[in-house]
């Protein structure tokens, strides 16, 4: 669909993948064009498939977003500007590996030549890695190295140097939070920026951008205890990167359809910021068998009996994140549909509480 698609259009195409954070990145991406008068589309899989921007009005930029389920069957796919945001294990039930995956994530970047740029994470090494095979102009952007060309945060700014300018942006401008969406924010402002946004547009923007949903959202607090609705947490990076944007406290709950996941990597994290752990799902007995003996573990199968754990054992102060880890389709239609049963849950227990 993405090669037929392209086949099609006239507007050049900023691509974004990696294995979490496309969506939101996208979304900021598209809304710091939108801000800079340019005429721009957000496509993929975000919501409307690539192809229906062909029926409609023509846009200068199109801002698609790619995963690598769909990457695997291009071979003419285009882009002027590709973004790769991160490549931690996911989706093992379809690779044979790590390298088969990032071989996929890989063909963003395949057919683009040397007046094209490829925009990436240089903080996780699976992307460095892959970077080194791209013919682009190399842009990275880092939590925590600087560079004379890309996009990097200094003490409370994220500064992006391009074409010998520089600018900079406070990391704490807008409504979008989280250590994670500081990467997702330098990934969308370097690329509006090679795209020619000024910097007043790209502010104006950043400060008035609204956070998707099911993305570690608040739904609310209650008896102190507050509410954060990361469904869309569905493999293990995601799960500690939002982990890393809470102190100590919290209740997670984790669990669902296991996509052949290594819950190991949890373990330090788990430790270091978890009160007590909750499972549902399928998954319960392998997350178990894995990270069950860390912290408090309680095997509560459903939302349900989770939410009422969280009111149980929770404390004022405590933090109770739904960020599963895992697929929903053991028990939900969707991601968003576990999501809001977590919101709905809390919202009556809470009420009936205070
Ligand atoms: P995707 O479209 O790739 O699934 P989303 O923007 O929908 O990404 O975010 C999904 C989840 O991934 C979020 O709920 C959050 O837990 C996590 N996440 C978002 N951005 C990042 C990032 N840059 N690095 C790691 N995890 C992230």
């Amino acid at each position: 669909e993405l090669e037929v698609a392209s086949c099609h259009l006239e507007g050049s195409l900023l691509a974004v993948t990696g294995t979490n954070g496309k969506s939101t990145t996208v979304s900021l991406a598209h809304a710091i064009l939108q801000s800079g008068g340019i005429r721009t589309a957000l496509k993929g899989n975000i919501g409307d498939p690539l192809i229906t921007a062909v029926s409609e009005p023509p846009s200068d930029w199109i801002v698609v977003e790619v995963s690598s389920f769909q990457l695997e069957t291009v071979t003419t796919f285009h882009p002027k500007v590709s973004v790769i945001l991160n490549i931690t294990p996911d989706h093992l039930d379809r690779y044979a590996g790590m390298d088969d995956y990032a071989e996929a994530k890989g063909k963003i970047f395949m057919n683009q030549g040397a007046s094209d740029f490829l925009i990436f994470n240089s903080d996780d090494s699976t992307t460095l890695r892959l970077s080194k095979k791209a013919s682009a102009r190399k842009l990275p952007f880092s939590l925590v190295n600087q560079f004379r060309e890309g996009a990097f945060v200094d003490r409370n700014e994220m500064v992006v140097r391009f074409d010998n300018r520089e600018n900079r942006y406070p990391v704490d401008l807008g409504p979008l939070v989280g250590l994670h969406n500081q990467e997702n924010k330098l990934a969308a402002i370097l690329s509006a920026t090679v795209i020619g946004v000024s910097p007043e547009a790209i502010r104006k923007a950043l400060a008035t951008f609204k956070p998707l949903s099911h993305r570690l959202q608040l739904v609310g607090t209650w008896r102190g205890i507050s509410f954060y609705d990361d469904s869309k947490g569905t493999n293990v990076g995601s799960v500690v990167m939002s982990l890393a944007s809470f102190d100590n406290g919290v209740l997670l709950i984790l669990g669902g359809r296991d996509k052949g996941s290594d819950f190991s990597p949890l373990k330090a994290m788990i430790r270091e910021k978890v009160k007590a752990l909750i499972l549902i799902g399928e998954a319960a007995d392998k997350i178990f068998s894995v990270v069950g003996d860390v912290v408090p573990t309680y095997r509560t199968g459903t939302m349900e009996k989770a939410v009422e754990t969280c009111f149980a054992i929770g404390a004022a102060g405590d933090t109770a994140l739904l960020s599963p880890g895992c697929a929903s389709f053991d028990q939900y239609k969707n991601y968003a549909e576990r999501g809001d049963d977590f919101s709905m849950r809390a919202r009556v227990l809470g009420e009936e509480q205070t």
